[in-house]
Order: structure tokens, then sequence, then C-alpha cells
């Protein structure tokens, strides 16, 4: 069952929309070689208790965590650890508040000190199918079209490997609402978008095979081939006009430009 927001509700999920891009930025901030994926869990989650949220991923089905960190050949659900980074990783960052009564879910992969060319541009298109994705997300279309956009984009066009077995989804009161939002799949397909849905919409690309394992944690997803992915996640509201983009990436982009440990993915 899709349930539909009102213009009161979208506000209070825009203010735990944005509290995780600030969640992020601060990490971003912060994120160098040398550092344990523990202590990278731990801003995050210090933040966002700080902030009066609740991290929506914490003991979720029992995850372990509040932050999901993946690194390189994990595709998503990695957990902290004793890892620690070194130049050439990349790390992405899943990050959920839940506050007010709603949740806001947004993940960004960040690269630590130098990663090789091939690395940054899978970073690169895989955030840009996330907003060649976002712009389908319209009031008429389905969401076949936001699938089959970001499908078209990777696949196609640049021969990564869209996952299948993980998906985006609805959110609001639940942090995984329907309908489900996949990133391959035909044009007018699926649930039909209308005013008032808010979807998390989140490709995660691989560099190579679209095929994953799980790894005997019983959280990480890898990709078969151990090629790395990426994963990159917001959340928007269906309006009678332009996609209404709830979080931002804007304070991460910046904190990332800031950084002089980390590169960035975007010209
Ligand atoms: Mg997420
Ligand atoms: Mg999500």
């Amino acid at each position: 069952m899709i349930h539909y927001k009102s213009a009161e509700e979208i506000e209070i999920m825009r203010h735990s929309c944005l509290l995780v891009g600030d969640a992020h930025a601060t990490a971003a901030k912060l994120l160098r070689e040398g550092m344990t994926t523990l202590e990278v869990n731990q801003i995050v989650e210090e933040f966002i208790l700080d902030n009066g949220g609740i991290p929506s991923f914490k003991n979720y089905n029992g995850f372990p965590a509040a932050t999901c960190i993946s690194m390189n050949e994990a595709v998503v659900h990695g957990f902290p650890g004793k890892h620690i980074l070194k130049s050439g990783d990349i790390i992405s960052l899943d990050i959920g508040v839940y506050k007010n009564g709603f949740h806001g879910d947004s993940a960004y992969t960040y690269a630590i000190g130098e990663v090789s060319p091939e690395v940054k541009q899978l970073l690169k298109v895989t955030k840009q199918s996330l907003y060649i994705g976002l712009q389908k997300a319209r009031q008429g279309n389905r969401i076949g079209d936001i699938a089959n956009a970001i499908q078209e984009y990777t696949e196609k066009q640049h021969g990564y490997g869209v996952v299948r077995e993980l998906v985006g989804h609805g959110l609001g009161r639940s942090l995984h609402e329907d309908p489900q939002v996949p990133n391959y799949g035909k044009k007018g397909t699926g649930a039909k978008l209308k005013a008032g849905m808010v979807l998390a919409v989140e490709p995660m690309i691989n560099m190579g095979v679209k095929e994953v394992v799980h790894l005997d944690d019983g959280w990480t997803v890898l990709t078969k081939d151990r090629k790395p992915s990426a994963h990159f996640e917001h959340d928007v509201c269906i309006t009678s006009g332009d996609p209404d983009i709830l979080t931002s990436f804007q304070a991460i982009e910046a904190a990332e430009q800031a950084n002089a440990n980390l590169s960035w993915s975007y010209d």
C-alpha cells in the first residue's frame, strides 16, 4: 500500500532528510586515511543523536550499527569495524534519520585520497544516473520510467552492472514503504507516480558484473567479481510539477571539496 503524504508531512520529512545530509557532511569534513570505519560511524551517530534524531538503521531487522558503511567491492549493508581507510578506497555511507515520526534516507560514496580514473568515473556516472532517474520522478510517469532511465545510462551507455537484488523504495513513517523502485526495468511499467508519493531513489552500480554475493557476516553484499560498486541516494517527493528532492548533497559536496584528504567525482 502506498502512503501519500500531505504538504505538512512533506515539510516534516524535509527536516529529517536535510538532517541526513548534514550528518553526511559532518563525516565528509573528517574522512581521511588512517581512520577506522568505527570512528566514521561514531561521528555520524553522535551528530544524529545531538540533533534530536534516531539512527533509522540501528537495530533495523537486527542491523548492528547506525550507519551502513560499505567499502570498495561492498555494494551495501556493510557495517563499521576495525577497517582502516587508505588512499584509493571508496566508502559508501548510507545514513537514515528518524525524527518527528518520519525517516530521511540518503547514501553517498566518498573517495579517500587518490583513486584511479576508472573509479572516479564510476562515482561520477552513478551520481549522474541518480539525477537522470530523478528527472523522471513526475506525476503521470511510472516507476519503470525512473528505473529504465537509470539502467539505460549506466548499463547501455557506460557498460556497468546494475544490481538487481536491491532496490529503492517508498519512504515515510516507515523506512521501507511501497512501491519498490528498481534501478532497471521497462518504461511505462510499474506503479503510476502521483503527487504526495515520496521515493528513495538509489542506484547501486557495479563497475563490473551486476551479480552480487552475500558475505557470511549476515549483512554485507559484495560484487561477485569483487570490482568496486558505488551508491548514491536521494529522497524525492512527487508533485504536480518538478520533482521535489527532499535530501541535499550541497553540504556534502562543499565538505568533500574542502577536505584535502578526499578526491571528488564531479566537474
Ligand atoms: Mg539508504
Ligand atoms: Mg534507501
